[in-house]
């Protein structure tokens, strides 16, 4: 892996379209969240003005922009209002995608996810902060890991868990996953792989930068890619990456 500053002018005019992941790259880590009964309580955070500048920048300069994440389209529409008209949002780990009003779906989790969900509600651990409330995965945030989650989802060998940090996502292995994300937005767009840039932190978009022809890892020691650039400093990883691009087009 190379700084991302080793970016080449002519990489960089290949690119038509920037996938963004959203926690620890277009805004910080972490997911503020409590649940008490049926109260749920959950913190939006929400994009700053530099970065919506950034984006319309790009965005007038004809890139396409893609968000793409493991949130709920809800949480995303509120954290991207300012940004909408220029943005598509893949939510819930690549299993839809929200374009000017209209959603794709991708994948049809139901009869997947029907039966472990009771199940999940029912593990009682002082660890388990709560469900996020999501549409086609199951998140279950934890102060750490709770082996009896992952014991009840190993049962379905159609299912995954994976494991961020902070909580636990669940669903269809190798159909929700940001990585068939990317790869329905390339076909919305009719893109080819090599004219996509990725930019991601985490586990789960180990795949995603896979499917790119320039993955950008905004945390090195959890995921791979040509270019990184540091989690940690100043600027926010979207920051930085947007920043050269603009200076480079
Ligand atoms: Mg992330």
């Amino acid at each position: 892996m190379q700084p991302l500053d080793k970016i080449t002018k002519k990489e960089v005019g290949k690119i038509k379209m920037i996938v963004f992941d959203v926690d620890g790259v277009l805004v910080k880590r972490g997911t503020k969240i409590k649940q008490v009964g049926n109260t749920t309580t959950l913190e939006t955070k929400v994009i700053a003005p530099k970065q919506i500048e950034q984006i319309k920048a790009l965005s007038e300069k004809g890139f396409l922009i893609n968000i793409s994440s493991g949130r709920g389209l809800y949480m995303l529409q509120e954290m991207f209002r300012e940004i909408l008209p220029f943005v598509s949002l893949t939510y819930e780990s690549g299993s839809a995608t929200w374009y000017r009003g209209k959603v794709h779906q991708h994948f049809n989790s139901y009869l997947y996810l029907e039966k472990i969900f009771p199940k999940l509600k029912k593990v009682k651990s002082k660890n388990i902060k709560g469900f996020e409330p999501k549409e086609f995965i199951i998140t279950i945030h934890c102060v750490k890991k709770v082996p009896e989650i992952e014991k009840i989802v190993a049962q379905d060998k159609n299912l995954y868990t994976v494991w961020n940090g902070e909580a636990y996502d669940i669903g269809v292995k190798s159909k929700q996953t940001k990585s068939l994300g990317v790869q329905q937005v390339m076909k919305l767009f009719k893109l080819k792989k090599s004219e996509v840039l990725a930019i991601g932190d985490n586990y789960n978009d180990t795949e995603m930068l896979r499917m790119s022809g320039i993955p950008v890892s905004a945390d090195k020691t959890r995921v791979k890619g040509k270019f990184y650039v540091p989690l940690r400093g100043k600027l926010l990883p979207a920051d930085k990456l947007m920043g050269k691009i603009l200076e480079m087009k």
